[in-house]
């Protein structure tokens, strides 16, 4: 059962973060995350505060230099069907499509998407784990089969969303309001590690909420793809997965960035991916070094330890397709 609250519409930002500064308020986007949590206790609340009416949070559009803004409320088919993300982020546009189901991607925002809680089922369910403010990580010789097995540090966590990591790869950046005004984050900055502060997910502070995500124009030639491994075709989270952005020039790699889903607490970059390619031609060598390169550092917990050789298939197979 949902427990009692407040409900109320803002109808616009300033109105939103007016209502934030109450105690116990919590920002209400499609609600596909948040009525879950509420429905599990996983948290409480005594308002929540509706953004769906807010126009300014709206739409899909190209900016003047040639990149694109994507409003929080912009749902999670908005994103992967837009012709302008398809032919400018394809990678984005494949992220998107690849999050949960139809119908959560009608509802569900990339707001929300950036912002929803964790899917452990420790943190979910009727445990006082260190992100509830407990003093232990039940994944920690328990059932972790779906937990991370790199960055982990008093929480064991892996990073929900699809589209983060395809964010980050080209570069976005997360525009937040506030009591103290409005500044930009880097996507790739916005998720905070356990180790930071395992009760916290993101670098929001109390009264903030992200406004829009700007995407730089790509540069030329940039492609970009995402790959996502679940353990069933119908909606399921990241086991593993990779978001990749290359630029070759005359047949080797120029420009990389490459970051991982489904294996860290944050979506989690592979500088040792990135190095193992650039300049390199993506031929058979270079393809089994990355691979290699994609694991090294990794710690897997007991149950987890099939993520290694899924993770190096991932990296082998999504770089030689591009
Ligand atoms: C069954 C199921 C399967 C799923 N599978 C996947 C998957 O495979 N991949 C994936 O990436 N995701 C998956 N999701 C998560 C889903 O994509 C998110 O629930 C959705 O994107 C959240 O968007 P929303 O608008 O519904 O957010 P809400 O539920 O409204 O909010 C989620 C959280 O973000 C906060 N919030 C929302 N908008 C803002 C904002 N603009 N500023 C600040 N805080 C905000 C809320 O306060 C809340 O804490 C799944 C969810 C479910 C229920």
């Amino acid at each position: 059962m949902l427990p009692n609250f407040r409900y109320v519409h803002a109808k616009s930002v300033k109105e939103a973060v007016k209502h934030l500064s109450d105690r116990g308020t919590r920002v209400h986007a499609g609600g596909t995350d948040l009525l879950g949590c509420l429905h599990d206790h996983v948290f409480g609340v005594q308002k929540l505060v509706s953004i769906s009416r807010i126009k300014e949070l709206q739409g899909i559009t190209e900016t003047a230099k040639g990149g694109v803004r994507i409003g929080a409320l912009a749902t999670i088919t908005e994103v992967a069907e837009s012709r302008l993300i398809k032919r400018l982020y394809p990678g984005l546009a494949q992220a998107a499509s690849e999050v949960a189901s139809p119908q959560l991607r009608n509802q569900g925002t990339l707001g929300g998407n950036l912002c929803q809680k964790p899917r452990c089922w420790y943190y979910r369910g009727e445990f006082h784990c260190v992100r509830k403010g407990g003093d232990r990580c039940f994944a920690v010789g328990g059932e972790n089969q779906f937990h991370c097995i790199f960055g982990g540090e008093m929480c064991y966590i892996v990073h929900p969303s699809d589209t983060a990591p395809a964010l980050s790869v080209l570069k976005a950046s997360v525009k937040i309001s506030g009591p103290g005004g409005s500044r930009i984050v880097p996507v790739e900055t916005f998720h905070m590690p356990p180790g930071a502060d395992p009760q916290r997910e993101t670098v929001l502070e109390p009264g903030e909420i992200v406004t829009e995500i700007l995407l730089p124009p790509p540069v030329p030639g940039l492609r970009s793809s995402y790959r996502k491994v679940r353990a069933r075709r119908a909606w399921d989270f990241a086991l593993a997965g990779m978001a990749l952005a290359l630029q070759l020039e005359e047949g080797a790699v120029r420009h990389a960035r490459v970051f991982f889903s489904g294996v860290a607490p944050v979506p989690w970059r592979s500088r040792e991916v990135e190095e193992a390619i650039l300049g390199k031609r993506l031929d058979r060598e270079t393809l089994t070094k990355a691979a290699e390169a994609a694991v090294r550092g990794a710690e897997p917990m007991g149950k987890n330890d099939y993520k290694i050789p899924l993770l190096k298939a991932v990296v082998e197979e999504e770089i030689s397709l591009l």
